[in-house]
């Protein structure tokens, strides 16, 4: 046991470095060659986003350890798709395209079911799009998404390693779809053939109901293609972020946040 938690620990520092490293590229790249400009008040924006990342770490960091233990005890009651007998890295494979259609299926369900939008319209009520929204969660969705995801796991035979592996993959391109960063067309025509990318994401953004229930891909952009939630417009200008009536100052603060899913 002790050699697993020395291993996955390694595999979280090296997750968690690859996650900042990335999102403070982004952020460089963003006050160098922003796609939506002029941004205003970058460093309180990031401050508010990174306080709601640093709660929902709290959260993720006994549950982390929690999933590890439990996962391992599951694997040697039930080995999900280990009965294939796949090669360790065909089975690893298998089992990240499994998570990332949860994370899809999961994402639309947070957009079709009201109790749920309460929490995830928190993520979506942010109307400045930059890599700071990727980490803006609200952290009812990060606990509820934490617990619906263990039982799927446990039956495809996923581990802790594999987890940390898809989050090591997923996060840099939920940062990079996030970022407001202006690419070449031709660069992001390239991207969204594998991954949603920042065109995809930022309509996905749009305050109209009819684009952002769209583009809900985390780390691949298949299955929006597959279940027919593709949305593409190569004209952004216009496109107006966030969510109506949410971008008052006084909707915008830590506290208004925290508490307006429990609001009527
Ligand atoms: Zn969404
Ligand atoms: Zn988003």
């Amino acid at each position: 046991m002790a050699d697993i938690l020395v291993s996955i620990s390694d595999l979280r520092i090296f997750s968690y470095g690859t996650t900042i490293g990335c999102g403070l590229l982004l952020w460089m790249l963003e006050g160098l060659k922003p796609f939506f400009s002029p941004q205003k008040n970058r460093s309180v924006h990031a401050k508010l986003n990174l306080s709601m990342a640093g709660l929902n770490l709290l959260i993720l960091l006994p549950s982390g350890m929690l999933m590890a233990f439990m996962l391992e005890w599951s694997r040697s009651v039930w080995p999900g798709i280990g009965i294939l007998a796949l090669p360790p890295f065909a089975e690893a494979m298998v089992i990240i395209l499994l998570i990332d259609l949860w994370m899809y299926a999961w994402h639309r369900l947070n957009h079709e079911t009201a109790l749920l939008w309460k929490f995830h319209s928190i993520h979506h009520s942010d109307a400045t799009l930059d890599v700071t929204t990727s980490w803006r969660f609200h952290y009812i969705e990060i606990l509820f998404s934490e617990l619906l995801r263990f039982p799927l796991f446990m039956l495809i035979g996923a581990g802790i390693e594999h987890l940390l592996l898809y989050s090591l993959l997923m996060t840099p391109v939920i940062e990079f779809h996030h970022s407001n960063i202006s690419i070449p067309p031709a660069m992001d025509r390239l991207a969204r053939l594998i991954i949603p990318s920042p065109m995809m994401h930022r309509l996905h953004h749009s305050r109209q109901r009819s684009e952002h229930d769209s583009n809900y891909g985390s780390m691949l952009s298949l299955w929006d293609r597959l279940f027919g939630s593709f949305l593409l417009s190569n004209n952004l200008e216009g496109l107006r972020l966030g969510l109506d009536n949410e971008s008052d100052p006084g909707r915008q603060r830590f506290s208004a946040l925290f508490m307006r899913p429990f609001r009527p």
